[in-house]
């Protein structure tokens, strides 16, 4: 990725020296390698970069909120690179551009599979009209969620029609996918139970639709099943929306059979939520949310790194671990700390 940003960067400019308006400019004109390269900015952690990415997402905002943000989890194996293959690439047919990204904070620690790698996907990353940025590798969970949401917003401007989150169906990622996009898909295997899938009822709470990947050579009857098993376990769940019950449908990725019946799920949830404005509230609510989450990790990362906090923490860990500190007058004292200079 940085070799082919840099190759296809204007000669002229060295990469130090392009403005916020440069960035929103070669984003705005759908060139790829300022898009890989805006967000590198906003990956980056560095304070100088931290004020360039507001500019760039400032300017770029306007002209956003014309992409479909479709999340999609699963356990690994379920077959989401397979999905994502298949989809991507039948979205690209219909003339449509794609975006590819993930949210995985574990990946660095795990050294499990990497999402949104393009070596998972490699027919799709070889498509001009598909974007494929993997997950930024070291973050918390907050930290992911936020470069992930501001990624969004440039891969919206830069005239991706359709952007993909992939997170692995594992805690609380899942949960905050949903919350960064439109319709939250959860791909399963055929046959076996929830329990087996790793997957916590709570999946279930917040899908929109199921899918039952693997629907193929020979595996049909137990995706059938699955289907009638998912379509059960859906029943006993108070739905997010009358508008809307999730529908379980069954697919195989890799033999391309059910991916074209899922997009049109997809559309059709699109349109019967935008008749209602309940499209619209979710984005909304989805903005409110955010800006309390980012809120609280800037807050939390302020007071846990201001110097006088950062001095004392010792002492005071060890009077609380002593008995002599209350965990209120801990959280008190950290306060004080913080509010002094
Ligand atoms: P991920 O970990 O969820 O991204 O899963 P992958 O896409 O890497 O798929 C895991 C394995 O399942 C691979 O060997 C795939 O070839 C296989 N797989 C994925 N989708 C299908 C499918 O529709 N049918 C069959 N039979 N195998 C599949």
């Amino acid at each position: 990725m940085a070799a082919a940003a840099q190759a296809a960067a204007p000669a002229t400019i060295p990469r130090s020296a392009l403005t916020d308006e440069d960035y929103a400019r070669g984003v705005l004109a759908g060139d790829r390698a300022m898009l890989g390269r805006a967000i590198t900015v906003i990956e980056s952690r560095s304070p100088r970069h931290r004020q360039l990415a507001q500019d760039i997402l400032h300017r770029l905002l306007p002209h956003t909120g014309r992409a479909h943000r479709i999340g999609i989890t699963g356990v690994p194996g379920a077959g989401k690179s397979t999905f994502i293959e298949a989809f991507g690439t039948y979205l690209i047919r219909q003339g449509l551009k794609v975006a590819v990204l993930a949210v995985d904070p574990s990946s660095p620690v795990s050294g499990g599979s990497i999402l949104g790698d393009k070596t998972r996907m490699a027919e799709l990353s070889q498509e001009p009209n598909a974007f494929i940025r993997p997950s930024p590798s070291g973050g918390t969970l907050g930290g992911v969620t936020r470069t992930t949401r501001q990624t969004m917003v440039v891969c919206d401007a830069a005239g991706y029609d359709v952007i993909l989150v992939e997170t692995v169906g594992a805690g609380q990622s899942e949960v905050a996918v949903s919350d960064l996009t439109d319709v939250f898909v959860v791909l399963m295997l055929p046959g076996a139970g929830d329990e087996l899938q790793g997957i916590k009822k709570g999946v279930l709470e917040i899908a929109d639709m199921i899918v039952v990947n693997k629907a193929d050579g020979g595996n049909e009857i137990r995706a059938k099943q699955a289907v009638v098993h998912y379509r059960n376990a859906l029943h006993i769940i108070q739905p997010k929306t009358p508008t809307w019950s999730p529908p379980v449908l069954m697919c195989s990725a890799l033999r391309n059979v059910g991916v074209d019946a899922v997009w049109g799920k997809l559309v059709e949830h699109k349109e019967k939520l935008s008749a209602t404005g309940e499209f619209q509230t979710r984005r909304q609510q989805q903005r409110v949310k955010a800006m309390w989450t980012t809120l609280q990790d800037r807050v939390m990362t302020d007071i846990k790194s201001h110097h006088l906090v950062v001095e004392q923490l010792p002492e005071l860990k060890a009077q609380l671990l002593s008995g002599n500190l209350t965990v209120t007058r801990a959280v008190d004292r950290i306060l004080e700390l913080f509010h002094q200079d």
